[in-house]
């Protein structure tokens, strides 16, 4: 992401704390598993990870193992990272920022209207 951009500062600008990087943004950013957590709730409920590799070799084998329910999984994974990814470049170039409750309910519609409300906790 440093590659990528002309941000002066590398912390993350989605909590303030943390050098900017795809396991900060994905794995350890308070900010993004506050989402990441009211999305994936009860038996759907995501560990805590310390590395982006350990968190995508879980997933992976989640997919695996729960056939019926990967593509609940895999859409609501998808729906999660663009929306924390897209909200990260709004920050940085100065748009509109959107608090946690506001992604969470506008993932949540989003989820809802794809894969149907009897699929989603
Ligand atoms: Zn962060």
């Amino acid at each position: 992401m440093q590659k990528w951009s002309f941000q002066e500062s590398m912390s993350c600008v989605l909590c303030g704390g943390g050098v900017e990087n795809r396991q900060h943004l994905f794995v350890l950013c308070p900010f993004a598993r506050q989402i990441l957590d009211a999305l994936f709730t009860g038996p759907m409920q995501v560990p805590q990870f310390q590395t982006w590799e350990a968190m995508v070799s879980w997933l992976l084998e989640k997919y695996n193992k729960q056939v019926e329910e990967a593509e609940t999984w895999r859409f609501i994974w998808q729906t999660w990272i663009s929306h924390t990814w897209r909200e990260r470049c709004r920050r940085l170039y100065g748009d509109k920022v959107r608090g946690s409750q506001e992604l969470i309910s506008g993932m949540k519609a989003e989820i809802v209207y794809v894969l149907g409300r009897d699929r989603v906790n």
